[in-house]
């Protein structure tokens, strides 16, 4: 029989008698069924995350990092099992799963650590003004299917850090491993500071628009971003936005083709290419254009895709349906226009059982090819030429998007003077898709809304307050 996973509100592992079913994009079997949750529920884990946090926001630090390296331990000692359940019910291979899982956990023990610090702003004869932080109060969290546990931890840690209370809803195609995170969690956690539930994407607005959630923070496409701006904006709700990208990776003539080419394939073919920082767009200089993207396609013949769930898979099936069917057409309009391909060509079989499209790597699209000018979130990889570095600067600056970037050369101080001209949040020099837990992660332009991770992702769960004591007053 499928196995009904429980929501947690409130401390205790709760089911509603209506329930949503999960699938294995692997197959299409139905892997496990889900409460669906509405308004009642909803109400519940934010009644219950309002009482906690009057209890939660006076605990010290110490208090709170045990309870977040709980997480952490929770996490570790069952990541066997977790990364197991991941794959089946995302389909990224066991490998990419168990990163996922151990990053996670990671994320979780290393942000403990960080403290929110009093600053004083005047200490003289005439007063004392100083600036703490208090938690914003019961945070919604929101989250995307395609790194379901990593972004729920990124949203339940920092939340919890900084003294606020969470009700979190996972992606009706992920929940899950979250879920079963959540009944590990369960006796880790005081009753309602975290609260899980899980519902169809209409559950989503409900909690934008709860009237006793203080802060929304999101992970998902920019459109869906732009929706719960406008929903958050009735009460002013505190936001955190983490959105789409459309990242360029830019290989400048001096990089080692042999060993930058499968670092490059990774950095556009990991989690099947569905990644917020996956490299979207490559931009090769000339000279080293036709040996490099020969060795990518090279490469890419070695890797298989297939089943997560089966050793030797290197890339997945896509997540679900929809995004199948959005990259298959993707595909098929860059086959339409007569554009070139190093490798496939044909989108994924759509009768056939498994979300699986092959390996696509293009050659030298047009700028404004639909496949290079949209965030395809698919295996696919544009591979284009450029001459100069002025305009491969503005070429990859050309973007509602500015997530982050890569430059690839053997002059590093080159690369920082590239970087610093592009238009996003991170740019990384020859490596790609590595986030510290203490650096502040967020995107510029359309790509989010403040940062998550270090301090600043930190600061979004709190509001400054000042408080001055007048030292030469007479009362
Ligand atoms: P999505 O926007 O469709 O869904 C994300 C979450 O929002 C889901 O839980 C969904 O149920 C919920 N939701 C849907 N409609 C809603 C609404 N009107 N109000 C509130 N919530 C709603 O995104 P997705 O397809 O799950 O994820 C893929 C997108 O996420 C890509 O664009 C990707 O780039 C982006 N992403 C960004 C980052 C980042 O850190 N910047 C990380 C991962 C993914």
């Amino acid at each position: 029989m499928t196995k009904t996973y429980a929501n947690l509100i409130d401390g205790e592992l709760v089911t509603t008698g209506e329930t949503l079913e999960v699938l294995n994009p692997a197959n299409e079997q139905v892997v496990g069924l889900v409460p669906a949750c509405g308004q009642d529920e909803l109400d519940r884990a934010v009644t219950a995350a309002r009482r906690a946090f009057k209890d939660w926001r006076k605990t010290s630090q110490e208090e709170r990092q045990k309870v977040v390296q709980g997480i952490a331990a929770a996490i570790k000692d069952n990541a066997d099992e977790l990364f197991r359940l991941l794959t089946t019910e995302q389909g990224k291979p066991h490998a990419q799963a168990q990163q996922e899982i151990y990053g996670a956990a990671g994320l979780a023990a290393a942000q403990s650590t960080l403290t929110l610090d009093d600053v004083i702003n005047q200490d003289d004869d005439q007063r004392l003004s100083r600036t703490r932080r208090v938690p914003v109060g019961v945070v919604g969290g929101i989250v995307p299917w395609n790194f379901p546990v990593m972004m729920a931890i990124q949203k339940i840690v920092p939340a919890l850090v900084a003294g606020c209370t969470i009700v979190l809803k996972p992606s009706p195609f992920t929940p899950l491993t979250t879920l079963r995170i959540a009944e590990l969690i369960k006796d880790v956690v005081p009753a309602g500071t975290v609260n899980i539930i899980t519902g169809e994407d209409s559950l989503g607005p409900m909690i934008t628009s709860h009237p006793d959630i203080d802060k929304i923070t999101f992970t998902g496409s920019t459109a869906t971003g732009k929706k719960i701006m406008e929903g958050a904006s009735h009460d002013l709700k505190r936001i955190t936005l983490e959105l789409g990208g459309n990242d360029a990776s830019i290989v400048l003539p001096d990089a080692d083709v042999e060993k930058v080419a499968e670092q490059l394939f990774w950095s556009s073919f990991s989690n099947a290419g569905q990644v917020c920082i996956a490299a979207k767009r490559v931009y090769i200089h000339e000279d080293i254009y036709d040996e490099l993207s020969a060795a990518i396609a090279e490469y890419a013949k070695g890797v298989t895709v297939g089943d997560g769930s089966q050793q030797g898979t290197g890339v997945g099936p896509i997540q679900n349906k929809k995004q199948f069917e959005r990259v298959c057409e993707l595909i098929q309009d860059a086959k339409d226009q007569g554009y070139n391909f190093l490798v496939g060509g044909e989108g994924g079989d759509p009768s056939g059982s498994g979300y699986y499209v092959p390996i696509t790597i293009l050659d030298n699209p047009p700028e404004d090819a639909r496949i290079v000018a949209e965030e395809q979130f698919g295996p696919v990889m544009p591979l284009m030429k450029f001459s100069t570095n002025d305009e491969v600067i503005e070429r990859a600056n050309n973007s509602e998007y500015g997530l982050a970037g890569a430059v690839w050369t053997k002059d590093t101080e080159k690369g920082v003077e590239i970087a610093e001209q592009l238009e996003t949040g991170t740019v990384w020099i020859n490596e790609f898709m590595h986030l510290s837990p203490f650096a502040p992660f967020g995107g510029h332009k359309q790509s989010g809304f403040g940062a998550e991770y270090g301090i600043d992702g930190l600061k979004e769960f709190t509001y400054p307050q000042v408080i001055t004591v007048k030292r030469d007053a007479v009362v």
